[in-house]
């Protein structure tokens, strides 16, 4: 059997092809010469799993995509509190390139917007031999798995325009936000525009944001799960601009346009998206990305208000021995509406003296309040006589959580245990 996901995809694209309103951005000289019947759509599962379709090779440059991603590097190098100093988390409701500041506080409303986006780029990591620019093109390059390189021509091109973005630029010098030199900053970030993707790159890059900072091929820990989640709640505020309220009614996943033509969008836990097509609405969205978009998440039910309804099947399984040990084996996500199912579920253990083993080995993962709920369960049941194990073989638990509660925490596999 072969999976329809890439067939729907191509049929997709098939559909929106025929839409060809919309103009090339021309502020950018050299995007005026990008060919407006190119079309690329990629999903990435959280699981590590590529499927695109149509013009998926195809470079173009992140523009305004780089956005979301330079702002989880500069709240991973500085920490959220000191990047909040800086660029504020309101909708502004205008165009991206609105000479604008929050009124109280003289700071950017947002890091989407540019005159955020500009001061997000000076908080970016540097050295003396290592730009920021260059920074946040490794780190785009360790999302993605592959070596990004800049567009040269694009980043000369959009530097002789850049009137708009150089007077945002002394806007922010002048009341202080911006420290250094405004012309290096803002060269600085229209070189971050300038790196380029592929429709692929940036499906890859945003299922390691939909899996909480960790990527999905290598499982290794590339975010911070906080930093993500601040990251895709300005995305869904304010990613798609003056567009915001629409978009999020419409399609309501976390998104980016960037003007090349590409929206990344991000559903959490489970997929990241990108569409390419150069011809853009008022608003400066790709006219085709945001059809793509309107008709996966409608085929496709991936409206975030949609709400999936959580996982009723949190117990795998109830056995009881004859001993009278009872083992509960547990399967999926410990959020809070799943260990208040569980919860609900352990209270029909009469009081007793058995033993009650809970094997954790199967779940995928554990939040927070998953944890301090299933120990707070642990500690009633003991309080009832029984004797607890948790059996925490893949170590979902963090050491802190399990602080003293070592003595019922048995790290190993339910077979191994009951040998
Ligand atoms: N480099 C572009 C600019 O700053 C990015 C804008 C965008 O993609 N919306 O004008």
């Amino acid at each position: 059997m072969k999976t329809p996901v890439p067939d729907y995809l191509a049929h997709v694209l098939d559909q929106c092809h025929a839409n060809t309103e919309g103009a090339l951005a021309d502020y950018i000289p050299e995007l005026a010469a990008a060919n407006p019947n190119r079309i690329a759509l990629a999903l990435s599962t959280i699981d590590g799993t590529i499927y695109s379709s149509g013009d998926d090779e195809v470079e173009f440059t992140i523009q305004s995509m780089s956005k979301p991603f330079a702002y989880a590097l500069a709240i991973q190098e500085h920490g959220l509190a000191q990047v909040l100093e800086k660029v504020g988390v309101e909708p502004s409701g205008e165009a991206f390139n609105q000479i604008s500041l929050e009124k109280e506080r003289s700071i950017p409303k947002n890091p989407m917007i540019n005159s955020g986006a500009i001061t997000t780029h000076s908080l970016l990591p540097h050295k003396k031999t290592v730009s920021r620019a260059e920074h946040l093109r490794r780190f785009l390059s360790e999302l993605c798995g592959r070596k990004l390189t800049f567009d040269e021509q694009v980043y000369q091109s959009e530097l002789k325009a850049a009137f708009r973005n150089l007077s945002i630029g002394y806007m922010l010098r002048t009341v202080g936000v911006l420290e250094e030199d405004p012309e290096h900053i803002v060269h600085g970030y229209i070189q971050q525009c300038a790196i380029k993707v592929t429709v692929k790159d940036l499906a890859r890059m945003g299922s390691v944001l939909a899996n909480g900072g960790k990527d999905p091929v290598t499982g290794k820990c590339i975010l911070d799960r906080q930093v993500c989640r601040q990251v895709l709640s300005v995305m869904m505020t304010c990613g798609m601009y003056d567009a915001a309220g629409d978009w999020l009614t419409t399609v309501g996943i976390p998104a980016k346009s960037g003007v090349a033509g590409g929206i990344i969008g991000v559903l959490p836990g489970q997929v990241g998206i990108a569409v390419f097509s150069p011809k853009l609405d008022s608003h400066g969205n790709s006219v085709r990305g945001v059809e793509i978009f309107e008709r996966l998440s409608s085929d496709m039910g991936l409206h975030l208000m949609e709400g999936t309804p959580s996982a009723q099947t949190i117990i795998q399984s109830r056995r009881e021995y004859d001993d009278g040990m009872v083992v509960y084996e547990l399967r999926g996500v410990l959020q809070f509406t799943e260990t208040e199912m569980f919860l609900r579920e352990l209270q029909n253990e009469p009081v007793g003296k058995n033993k009650v083993v809970l094997d954790l080995t199967h779940l995928t993962l554990i939040h927070d309040v998953g944890a301090r709920m299933l120990f707070e369960g642990v500690k009633r049941l003991q309080d009832d006589g029984h004797r607890v194990v948790v059996l925490d073989a893949e170590s979902l638990l963090s050491e802190q959580q399990s602080k003293g509660h070592k003595r019922v925490i048995v790290q190993q596999h339910l077979h191994d245990y009951l040998k």
